[in-house]
């Protein structure tokens, strides 16, 4: 029987995680759906058919499960955007604001070509601090980001405004 599931009925909402009055949505219900996956690889990669994409740049850790799995599909390499103090190589860092505190994202500097065209790949996009950080980590290595894909948006939390206003294309798939 066929199955009429969309992207969001796999996604699980937990309450009161990772803190009391958080609703916590969790992809790994998605994840770990053979089709849910395969959808949402699909879904995110839809509006960029045809444009030239040489890499694909995933922020920690759930952007790594779906980055991989969208560089495979495009035939690209995979770029992690790490936690400080995860890679090996020699990196460039860049701070962001927390809700409260900052921390502090790296990429290895020789992981980009400049003037690669770049997709940024993440889970959800809240206040888009995590990903500003990334794009500006990109941008260090001269390379350009042509699209940032996220399976969830929070638009309460002002993310998608951010990243527009900073000129960047964002798609998303499900509010
Ligand atoms: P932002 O920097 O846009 O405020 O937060 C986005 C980052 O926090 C993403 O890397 C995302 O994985 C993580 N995040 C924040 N809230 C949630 C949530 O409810 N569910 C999931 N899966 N990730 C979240």
């Amino acid at each position: 029987m066929a199955n009429h599931k969309h992207v969001r009925d796999y996604i699980r909402t937990i309450p009161d995680f990772p803190h009391e009055g958080i609703l916590f949505r969790d992809v790994t219900s998605l994840f770990a759906d053979p089709r849910g996956l395969r959808l949402a690889v699909d879904q995110l990669l839809a509006p960029y058919a045809g444009e030239r994409i040489d890499a694909v740049v995933g922020l920690e850790a759930r952007g790594f499960i779906l980055g991989g799995a969208v560089a495979h599909q495009l035939g690209t390499g995979f770029v992690p955007v790490r936690k400080a103090g995860k890679l090996p190589g020699a990196v460039h860092a860049q701070d962001y604001e927390l809700e409260y505190g900052s921390a502090t994202v790296e990429i290895h500097q020789d992981a980009l070509e400049p003037g690669a065209h770049v997709l940024v790949v993440d889970d959800l996009l809240a206040t888009g601090g995590t990903a500003k950080a990334g794009i500006s980590l990109i941008e260090k290595l001269g390379a350009q980001v042509i699209g940032c894909a996220f399976v969830i948006d929070l638009p309460e939390l002002g993310g998608r405004k951010l990243l527009e206003g900073m000129g960047m294309d964002v798609h998303t798939i499900c509010d």
